[in-house]
């Protein structure tokens, strides 16, 4: 084939031209496509490392992640408790509300609020559990106690009975006015005048000061006596008191050996219902009511 000379000077520009378009897009793509390949393997070590590194690291988190989750689940006052009670080398106290009626904390430093306190409803118990019944209607010859008790003291001291040990409910409830002539009576035949002994542990207490009131406890023995001393400890009725109380929710509330905390004089009749759950830890850790409420803050 045969072109003219312009047509083949045109045709030798149109060349060059194609071929310096061509060099300039090869060497720009390679250039570009350089960039991407000198910034690949980076980019997809980062991303085999992104990869890597929440699987290395997923392990381990599950163990960092229990410790803060366990405590939640106290409440501040059970917290306290637990506190306290660590700091004494005891175990777990019960998780209770302290605030319920059965702890709460009558004695000479805490006197009944109001101080005339009565309870609202009242059960009468056959003396010497003959009958069983639980009477709410009023009974000069039976024992007067706060209801919420009758029941768990019924069952005590049948079970008491049915071991063989005769019973006698000695005093139950008694009023603010009743106590006032208990301590001046008591004192009178004591000579003294602020109803403690010659160690400075109460042998009456002043009235409102008085766990009686509360209707909450009852002296318990095996007859009537006259006057209650030391000697009643001995007593077999006295004894299986001392020993299955707690089952039924009842502490004995004045041990000889607690006098120090109690400032009351020992009371091997004096029986104070808890509730089991308080009455059962009390027991098993050797812990007065004073004892037992301060873990919970109560002082
Ligand atoms: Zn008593």
């Amino acid at each position: 084939m045969y072109y003219s000379r312009p047509v083949r000077v045109f045709l030798g520009i149109l060349f060059l031209a194609f071929f310096a378009w061509y060099m300039h897009t090869h060497f720009a793509g390679a250039t570009m496509s350089n960039d991407v390949g000198k910034a690949q393997p980076a980019a997809s070590v980062q991303t085999v490392q992104a990869e890597l590194q929440p699987q290395e690291a997923e392990p381990v988190e599950p163990e960092a992640v229990p410790t803060p989750e366990p405590t939640p689940e106290l409440s501040p006052l059970m917290q306290t408790a637990k506190a306290n009670a660590d700091a004494k080398g005891l175990p777990m106290p019960p998780e209770i509300d302290i605030d319920d009626f059965q702890y709460i904390l009558v004695n000479g430093d805490h006197p009944l609020d109001p101080i005339n306190y009565e309870p609202s409803s009242f059960a009468y118990l056959n003396m010497t559990g003959e009958d069983t019944e639980v009477r709410t209607g009023y009974d000069p010859n039976r024992q007067q106690v706060d209801y919420r008790i009758g029941q768990p003291l019924v069952d005590m001291t049948q079970a008491c009975k049915a071991a063989g040990n005769p019973i006698y409910l000695s005093s139950g409830y008694r009023s603010y006015n009743d106590q006032q002539q208990n301590f001046a009576r008591v004192c009178y035949n004591n000579g003294i005048t602020d109803g403690k002994n010659a160690e400075g542990n109460y042998i009456t207490m002043p009235a409102g000061c008085s766990e009686h009131q509360t209707g909450l406890c009852c002296d318990i023995t095996d007859r009537y006596y006259e006057i209650k001393n030391d000697s009643i400890a001995e007593v077999p009725t006295v004894q299986w008191l001392a020993q299955h109380c707690a089952e039924y929710g009842f502490i004995l509330r004045f041990p000889q050996d607690k006098r120090d905390i109690t400032h009351v004089m020992g009371e091997s009749w004096h029986f104070r219902y808890v509730g089991v759950e308080a009455a059962q830890y009390m027991t098993e850790n050797n812990l007065v009511l004073e004892e037992f409420v301060a873990l919970y803050g109560v002082a």
